[in-house]
């Protein structure tokens, strides 16, 4: 059975582009017989607010989508995470890293070092914190834990693969194109990468339908899911929905938030007329 899911973050309005993308993956379970879930994306505690999540149920209820009761809370799930942290932490494959973001652009732009290259998370870090040798001993708690992307490739097999559209798509040389991400964050517990695949793999998440912003991160949660022993879903990322000048629309785009529309009168078919469904 298809199963997929809408996973928003409690951190602004819904608006537009997240009522398409939850309508899309709605649509599709219900075409084939599927089930859709509903995942509360909240790792950030400082950023999210229990009335973005009311907001988030009532604008998607008002647009005509139903899903199960209780959702998911990634803010339950951290035992969760850190168990898949210690896996991955006994196998050698994560470090501690203490750089700041400036550290990082410094570094990656130092002479030597030519320009620097960005992947899915922004400037590829350069590498500043990672050892020669695997540290050992207890899991490190309170520090940002990044992946050595090198020595994890090293580990794998065969090639990594997923499906979209019924094409395969085979991620290529990770070191040089994503370089060593982040997997958990000081003040998280856990990285957005190792969140999603841990809670898509225990939802049962068959096909996940998301905007083409992160099919570059794709390939970073294919390596997690073999890495960890999980299955890996199909993918479809959807085209994101943009503004009058082009530019794709962001939480604090007040404007396109399901809310306006609806205080202004706009009805659901309207909204989905909007967005081409
Ligand atoms: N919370 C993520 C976002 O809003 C979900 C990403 C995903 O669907 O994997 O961008």
């Amino acid at each position: 059975m298809l199963i997929t899911r809408f996973a928003p973050s409690p951190t602004g309005p819904l608006h537009l582009g997240h009522a398409y993308s939850a309508m899309l993956a709605h649509d599709r379970a219900r075409a084939e017989g599927g089930r859709f879930l509903l995942r509360i994306d909240d790792l950030d505690q400082t950023r999210c607010r229990p009335e973005w999540e009311a907001q988030i149920f009532d604008d998607l209820a008002w647009l005509g989508l139903d899903w199960p009761r209780p959702v998911l809370r990634q803010s339950t799930r951290l035992p969760r995470y850190r168990a898949a942290l210690k896996t991955l932490w006994d196998r050698g494959l994560l470090y501690p890293c203490t750089c700041t973001r400036a550290d990082i652009r410094a570094a990656a732009s130092a002479p030597q070092e030519g320009a620097p290259l960005f992947g899915p998370d922004g400037v590829i870090y350069p590498g500043t914190c990672r050892p020669m040798i695997p540290p050992q001993g207890a899991l490190p708690q309170n520090c940002a834990l990044r992946l050595d992307m090198a020595r994890a490739c090293e580990t794998l097999d065969t090639p990594l693969f997923y499906l979209e559209k019924g094409h395969t798509v085979t991620p290529q040389d990770l070191p040089h194109t994503v370089g060593d991400v982040v997997l958990a964050r000081r003040e998280m517990g856990a990285s957005y990468h190792l969140s999603v695949v841990l809670d898509d793999a225990d939802q049962g998440i068959t096909h996940v339908i998301r905007g083409e912003d992160l099919r570059e991160a794709t390939q970073i949660h294919v390596l997690l899911q073999r890495l960890l022993g999980l299955p890996t879903p199909a993918y479809h990322h959807h085209a994101l929905i943009r503004d009058d000048a082009g530019k794709r629309l962001a939480k604090r785009d007040d404007a396109r938030a399901i809310a306006t529309y609806r205080a202004d009168g706009v009805n659901p078919r309207d909204i989905r007329a909007m967005v081409g469904l």
